[in-house]
């Protein structure tokens, strides 16, 4: 266990910024944007990706977009080039305000239609009459219910008519990402798309400041990662960029199930929810 276990909803709370060095409130495209070498050869090949993946698959296609920086990133070159490639994201029912936001606005600064999936609105209430609102934080087999529940289920309904998905993944987001590839097979046989996999994280901002791409506005309040309410804190100067999901949990553990390991090349949806790790949305 790395940090207490919040006892009230007023603990995810987005971190006070009163006493901070005037650098540190500067937005998350200033404080981590950087242009590097190879930058436009890497959204070259993105974008290459992405085109070829569309002449694939489309119109059975779909970016499993989490709405975070990568996600909105894909979203940018999908919606620029006109790609026939659907986007679709997961509401579990325990987003942010700031992030169930970003939908309408992406819709309307794109003029695109945005697929929302969420989990049964009765086994939500039964769970939750069962188990109570907080039981992801009573143990990993609970988290892992809520998240079969919430993200999984919704998640496989989103990919059942679809050949191939893209995710926002990144080798560099963290150990357990270190060997996402490129392109990879779930269990369900799709292919399973990583444009983004050798982008690094200023990569994506530098990307995101040159385009006036949209982004969900807590990236400014030091919350690198965004996933669900109660499972997202933010980060403080230094730590890694998932340290604020589940972070309660053991490294091994963490990820809500959306993606398996990576270490041998391949990339797996469990929609049943009965795996043991944790990563679309969030
Ligand atoms: S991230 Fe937390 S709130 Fe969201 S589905 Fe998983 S356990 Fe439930």
């Amino acid at each position: 266990m790395t940090a207490a276990v919040p006892t009230d909803c007023t603990d995810f709370a987005p971190v006070s910024f009163a006493g901070r060095p005037a650098a540190t409130l500067a937005s998350a495209v200033t404080r981590y944007g950087r242009h590097t070498p190879g930058h436009e050869a890497r959204v070259a090949a993105t974008l290459d990706r992405l085109q070829q993946a569309a002449t694939r698959f489309a119109p059975r296609i779909v970016l499993a977009s989490s709405l975070g920086a990568e996600d909105m990133v894909l979203t940018d070159l999908i919606a620029r080039h006109r790609l026939p490639i659907v986007i679709a994201t997961l509401d579990t029912g325990t987003l942010h305000a700031e992030t169930l936001a970003l939908v309408p606005r992406v819709e309307a600064h794109y003029g695109i239609a945005v697929e929302r999936w969420a989990p049964p609105g009765g086994a939500v209430a039964a769970f939750v009459l069962r188990h109570g609102e907080r039981s992801m934080f009573e143990s990993i087999a609970q988290r892992q219910a809520c998240c079969a529940l919430r993200k999984l289920e919704p998640l496989a309904r989103m990919l059942a008519s679809r050949c191939a998905w893209v995710t926002g993944l990144r080798r560099g987001q963290s150990a357990a990402r270190a060997e996402v590839p490129d392109e990879a097979t779930d269990d369900a046989g799709r292919t399973k798309l990583n444009p983004l996999a050798a982008w690094s994280e200023a990569d994506v901002w530098h990307y995101i400041g040159v385009h006036g791409v949209p982004y969900n506005p807590l990236h400014d309040r030091f919350f690198p990662s965004i996933g669900c309410a109660p499972c997202t804190r933010a980060v403080a100067l230094g730590e890694d960029a998932r340290a604020g999901r589940w972070w309660w949990e053991q490294e091994s553990t963490k990820e809500c199930g959306l993606h398996k390991p990576h270490a041998q090349g391949r990339a797996e949806v469990t929609a049943g929810g009965a795996e043991t790790q944790t990563s679309v949305p969030a």
